[in-house]
Formats: C-alpha cells, sequence, structure tokens
C-alpha cells in the first residue's frame, strides 16, 4: 500500500491494555504493508476534550454570547483555530483510513474520543449544510471502528440484554462518520475482552492482523446517497419508499420505514446499492 497513509486514532489510558494492544497491531501490519501510518494516542497527548473559547485564536464574533458552532467555522476558514485542533485536523486531510480503537464506554465513544471529534470535526473542515453524507468532504475516506466491550457478542444481539448491537453503532458510524462522508468500513468488535480465555485474545488479535492485511479492499457499509432525500424537508424520496414497499425489512436502521431492522446492516458490507 505504497502511497496510502492511516490514521489511528486511540483512546485508552492503559499502555498495558487490550485496546493497546489492538493499536499496535494495526500500527505494526499497517507498516509492514508499506502504509504510512500517523497516530493520536489522545490519552497521551492529553488531548483536551471539552469546548470552549480556548479553542479559538483572535476576537470572536460575538464576545457577549459565544456561539461555538459560528466562531469556529469562522476561525476554520481565517485560520484560528487553535493549535492542537488544526494539528488533528492535518493528520485527517493527510489521511486516506482512518482507524478508531476504544473500549466501549455507555454504549458509546469514551468522552475523551467523543470531545476529540467535536472540537476537531469542525463546521467548513467536516461538513457543511451542502456537504453533507454522501457530499461530505471525506468521500475519498475510508474509516472504521475498532472496540472493545466489558459484554458478549449474545448481549448485543436482537434478543440480548443490552440489545441489537447494530442500533447502537448507527448513531457513531451514521451520525458521525458517513456523516462527513467517510466510507465506513464494518467494524471490528472485540467482544468481551475481559472474560474471555488468553487464547481467545490472541486469537482476536492474530484475526485482527490478517484483516488488515487487504483493509482497503473492503468494501463499505451502504447508506441513503443524499439525492434519494427530498429537501427541504429531508424525507425519503416518494419513489424510494415505494421501491421497498414489498420489503420486510427497513432500509437501513435509521430510515426503517416502521418495519424490521435490517440484519447486521451496521456490521457487515453487502454489494447491494441502496
Ligand atoms: C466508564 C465505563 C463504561 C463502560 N460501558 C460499557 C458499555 O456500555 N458496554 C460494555 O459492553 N462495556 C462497557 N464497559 C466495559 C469496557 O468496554 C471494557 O472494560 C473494555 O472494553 C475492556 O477493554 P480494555 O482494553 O480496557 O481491556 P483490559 O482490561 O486492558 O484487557 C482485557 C484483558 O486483555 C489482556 N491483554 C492485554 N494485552 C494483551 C495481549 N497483547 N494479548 C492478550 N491479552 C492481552 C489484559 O491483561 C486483560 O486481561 C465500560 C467500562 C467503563 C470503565
Amino acid at each position: 500500500m505504497a502511497g496510502k497513509t492511516a490514521l489511528l486514532v486511540l483512546a485508552h489510558q492503559e499502555k498495558t491494555s487490550f485496546n493497546y494492544a489492538m493499536n499496535d497491531v494495526a500500527l505494526q501490519t499497517l507498516k509492514q504493508r508499506g502504509w504510512n501510518v500517523l497516530e493520536s494516542d489522545l490519552y497521551a497527548q492529553k488531548f483536551k476534550s471539552t469546548l470552549s473559547r480556548d479553542d479559538i485564536k483572535g476576537k470572536l464574533k460575538d464576545p457577549n454570547h459565544f456561539k461555538y458552532a459560528v466562531e469556529t467555522t469562522l476561525a476554520w476558514k481565517e485560520g484560528r483555530l487553535s493549535r492542537d485542533i488544526v494539528e488533528e485536523q492535518k493528520k485527517i486531510e493527510a489521511a486516506d483510513l482512518v482507524i478508531f480503537q476504544f473500549p466501549m464506554y455507555w454504549f458509546g465513544l469514551p468522552s475523551l474520543l467523543k470531545g476529540w471529534v467535536e472540537r476537531v470535526f469542525t463546521s467548513g473542515f467536516a461538513y457543511s449544510l451542502q456537504e453533507m453524507y454522501s457530499n461530505g468532504p471525506f468521500t475519498n475516506k475510508k474509516a472504521m471502528l475498532s472496540f472493545t466491550t466489558g459484554a458478549s457478542e449474545s448481549a448485543f444481539s436482537p434478543k440480548g440484554m443490552h440489545g441489537d448491537i447494530n442500533a447502537v453503532l448507527w448513531p457513531i458510524q451514521n451520525g458521525i462518520l458517513n456523516f462527513c462522508g467517510f466510507q465506513v468500513l464494518p467494524p471490528q468488535i472485540s467482544y468481551a475482552v475481559s472474560h474471555i480465555p488468553q487464547e481467545a485474545r490472541t486469537e482476536m488479535l492474530e484475526n485482527w492482523k490478517k484483516r488488515l492485511e487487504n483493509i482497503w479492499e473492503e468494501k463499505p457499509i451502504q447508506y441513503i446517497p443524499v439525492q434519494d432525500f427530498d429537501l427541504p424537508d429531508c424525507t425519503l424520496k416518494k419513489e424510494i419508499i415505494e421501491a421497498n414497499s414489498e420489503s420486510r425489512y427497513g432500509i437501513t436502521v435509521g430510515q426503517h420505514l416502521g418495519k424490521a431492522l435490517p440484519v447486521d446492516s451496521q456490521v457487515k458490507s453487502t454489494d447491494t446499492k441502496l
């Protein structure tokens, strides 16, 4: 993969953790395959995860009523975002592939990583009213989640105690990655890492290494393109709903049309265009 660049965004506080081991496998394997690898080790960097006036250099447009989105959009256009945000944005610009490695906390991203998304994916840089979803700025880039859980795969099944993992993934994979235009690769989920035998964890690391060897060839998860929605109300076009009228399943986890959720649509890619 000479010429391709990957960015590894890691959110774990402990170097002996399984998340660090997964990140290390990605670092070593991608390098061996000729990738140029950039890293954002968020705890090690002591990355600031809260939004504040300090994120903007120079004069604010309205210091009496600070509006984060307004001020950061302007600051992005005028090159006045704080240095730590700009450094992360430069890494994303350089990356063809972004891998997020983290432990699931409270059904989502650890707050440090969520804060990184909130501060780094500023309006203008990562999205705008004109550029979102299939028209987003990152359509030529791929992104994927690699995360560990405390709970088992069965607990995250459609009849499991925690509910269908596809529903859990929708806000992150659709609401963040697809929203900014990334081609979203199926996630790498390491279930119940603290509760399984050592050999099972070793096997997880080996499977991750195998997958990474040809990661660039993988097909992304399908989402509905923006042109299938009517504006300004942002709802599916009549013909798209009609074309799906006979199906037992909704089109996506979000656009389910009141039907059953499509099976495993957030954990596997398909060749079928939506
Ligand atoms: C605030 C909070 C909220 C949470 N919310 C959720 C939730 O909503 N849903 C959920 O399912 N879970 C949740 N959890 C659990 C959390 O997701 C798990 O604790 C986490 O995913 C475990 O990953 P780790 O890297 O921290 O594991 P670690 O504890 O670091 O590692 C697990 C095991 O792997 C071993 N290991 C490390 N390196 C290697 C290696 N190279 N080879 C083999 N073994 C190795 C370690 O020694 C350890 O025995 C939550 C936890 C916290 C703290």
